[in-house]
């Protein structure tokens, strides 16, 4: 059983370790039958201009009725539609508009873990939010160099380099790119094989980073009008009393929303992050976390939010971007039919 959903809250293009430009994902997101995608590349958003762009021109191709305006195609060939939640299956062209939503993912660091600050409904002009994007980038290349010449220490060749060539100009480079790279060259099966032999903590290229404190984010996401998320919360390696201490520790800072559906989650975590959003009076978000083309995630896919839930499009500045408590998640359920 798959859900598909037309909100998608959290995806990375080139501007960081994503593997499409921002153009491309925009073109993804109408063929997955979206109407609203976050652009939350890491420490930076050198995506979100060209997404919106891109937008513009293709909606105004849907306003138009125009042949060569964007389909959606996102029903398999052995799938079944199950139900459609709040809307219809066959949309018209004005039911297509997409609506992209200026996003950003802080790294930062929380009593030695590396926690993600996702905020969206940014003004990505907002100069204290422009200022935390410059310090980020500075601490985030030295590292992302000081990896590049551990992996040379290992026989790549010029990883640091070819990282950058791979991504956009000036994008963030992490070890999300280093782990393509290292699967590109055939010494690791997967990615995530990549992480376990190379580039996760204890390993011969991890670098550590100090990111700077939990509130520095969310400030600079609140000074640039938007509203801090704490991002798949079920990924830290911490115990849920700690997690606990962390979404406390994010409350007090400001934060104010938390991801609660992700792709490739397990029912138990998300119903064990519905309640802790409901115990902290926290806003649901949802994303994908969409990075490359894989088996295990897409663009809107498992994102459904639990009806309990206050959705994150509900805060005043969403309101900037058309959304309000009366936007309702569209959701498409399909099963695999049986042969
Ligand atoms: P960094 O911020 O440079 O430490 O890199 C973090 C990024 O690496 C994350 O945003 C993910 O994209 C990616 N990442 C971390 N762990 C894994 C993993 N086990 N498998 C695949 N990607 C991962
Ligand atoms: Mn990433
Ligand atoms: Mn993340
Ligand atoms: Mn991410």
């Amino acid at each position: 059983m798959t859900v598909i959903s037309n909100f998608d809250l959290h995806c990375h293009t080139k501007a960081s370790d994503g593997g499409f430009t921002p153009s491309q994902i925009v073109m993804k997101a109408y063929e997955r039958g979206l109407n609203y995608l976050a652009i939350t590349d890491h420490d930076l958003v050198a995506g979100v201009q060209e997404a919106i762009t891109c937008a513009q021109q293709n909606n105004e191709l849907l306003k138009q009725g125009s042949p060569l305006a964007p389909k959606e195609n996102y029903i398999y060939e052995n799938a079944q539609v199950e139900k459609v939640e709040n809307g219809s299956l066959d949309r018209s062209f004005n039911e297509r508009l997409l609506t992209i939503i200026p996003g950003i993912e802080f790294s930062t660091t929380w009593r030695n873990e590396q926690i993600h600050i996702v905020g969206l409904f940014i003004d990505i002009e907002n100069q204290t939010l422009n200022d935390l994007m410059a310090k980020k980038k500075l601490s985030r290349t030295a590292r992302a160099i000081a990896i590049g010449e551990k992996l040379e220490r290992l026989g790549f060749e010029r990883p640091y380099e070819r990282c950058r060539e791979q991504a956009q100009e000036g994008a963030s480079i992490t070890r999300g790119n280093y782990a393509r790279l290292i699967y590109q060259d055939g010494k690791a099966r997967t990615i995530d094989e990549a992480f376990h032999k190379y580039l996760r903590r204890g390993q011969k290229a991890y670098v550590q980073n100090d990111w700077g404190p939990i509130d520095e984010a969310v400030q600079a996401i609140k000074a640039a009008s938007g509203i801090a998320v704490l991002a798949h919360p079920r990924r830290y390696k911490i115990s849920n009393l700690r997690l606990r201490t962390l979404i406390e520790d994010f409350v007090a800072v400001g934060g104010e929303a938390m991801e609660v559906a992700s792709c490739q989650q397990k029912p138990n975590d998300k119903l064990y992050l519905t309640q802790l959003c409901q115990k902290y009076n926290l806003l649901a978000s949802l994303g994908s976390d969409f990075h490359n083309d894989g088996i295990f995630r897409n663009l809107g896919q498992n994102l459904d939010l639990p009806d309990s839930l206050q959705p994150v499009w509900t805060a005043p500045c969403a309101e900037r971007f058309g959304l309000s408590a009366a936007n309702k998640q569209r959701l498409v359920h399909l099963t695999h039919k049986k042969d």
